[in-house]
């Protein structure tokens, strides 16, 4: 096996020179200095994606890379946050597999490169393939979007489409292998909503990426913010391609409860959505009213809103290291 050593410089060192803004002292001590703009808050979290929990065995490589960082950064999409730095936690079966890992390393490093984000450490370890995230983005202190700002009279709306993800899943599991097929691309080659997020800081109230379901993300914004939802079924946006392939009913289950979808959820006033629109227009991204917030607890307007949210590729839940 190479050396620890080897496989942090080779792979998993930044490709990018302006990748080296804001680090004070790169990779190669015993930590990384980072110098984060004065007056902004470090937004920082960290997932976890394991080898046929998170995604399956036989995805290529580059897709599992690029994935592992996009679902790190969507959590700083739902924050509002602008995403600056990343370390790499890579446990591998094997350090002899150089295709694989040049491959796995080339869609780290796209995503990094599309994003802004500069790798500034990593550590590797022997064992069952897994590859931890943390990603570290800057947010004004007034901007930052939570989860507990909904109101009563608040607009719900989602970027994007819906039930992607589990489409795409699902396809997978049929055998389909082609990435350039909408569904299978939502599904292992995920785009956080960076951009998205940012232009709505200082329009939502409140925030939070769709992982584990509409619903069940849903609920949990409902509760940080202690209000209801009135949804509505017949606006939920539904990802292209994906009543065609899953039928009506289980499509728009996929739009509901299907997880890694990876949009953004959020809630704001009426007199926002002009604006919050025209600035997602940039991004060539929709903006879609799925509902409103109320005042009295619980989600009216779906009879499908009892049932829970998303379970991963496994069957098992995950609660996630993020909070
Ligand atoms: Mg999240």
């Amino acid at each position: 096996m190479h050396s620890e050593f080897d496989l942090i410089t080779r792979f998993l060192t930044p490709a990018s020179p302006q990748a080296g803004a804001g680090v004070s002292l790169g990779v190669g001590d015993d930590c990384t200095l980072l110098s984060p703009t004065p007056g902004q808050r470090l937004a920082v979290s960290v997932d976890t994606s394991v080898v046929d929990v998170h995604f399956p065995a036989g995805a290529p490589a580059e897709a599992i890379g690029h994935r592992a960082l996009a679902v790190s950064l969507s959590d700083l999409a739902a924050m509002g946050a602008h995403s600056r730095w990343c370390l790499m936690s890579l446990t591998l079966p094997t350090a002899d597999d150089t295709d694989w890992l040049e491959d796995f390393a080339r869609g780290f490093h796209a995503l990094c490169d599309a994003t802004g984000t500069a790798l500034v450490g990593g550590d590797t370890t022997q064992g069952e393939l897994a590859i931890g995230v943390t990603v570290m983005g800057e947010v004004s202190p007034a901007l930052s979007l939570t989860r507990d700002g909904a109101r009563p009279g608040d607009l719900l709306a989602v970027t994007g489409a819906l039930g992607g993800g589990a489409g795409g899943l699902a396809l997978w599991q049929q055998g389909e292998r082609d990435l350039g097929h909408p569904l299978l691309a939502r599904y292992l080659l995920p785009q956080p909503r960076l951009a998205a997020g940012e232009a709505l800081a200082g329009l939502a109230t409140a925030a939070i990426d769709i992982s584990d379901g509409l619903l069940a993300d849903l609920k949990h914004l409902l509760a940080s913010s202690g209000v209801g939802a009135e949804l509505e079924a017949a606006s939920l946006p539904l990802a292209e391609g994906l009543v065609e392939a899953l039928g009506e009913t289980r499509a728009r289950d996929a739009a509901l409860s299907g997880g890694d979808d990876y949009e953004l959820l959020v809630s704001l006033p009426a007199e926002h959505l002009d604006e919050a629109r025209k600035r997602l227009a940039a991004s060539d991204l929709a903006l879609s009213i799925i509902g409103h917030i109320s005042a009295s607890p619980g989600i009216t307007g779906i009879a499908e809103a009892v049932r829970g949210g998303w379970q991963h590729f496994s069957g098992q839940a995950d609660d996630g290291v993020t909070p």
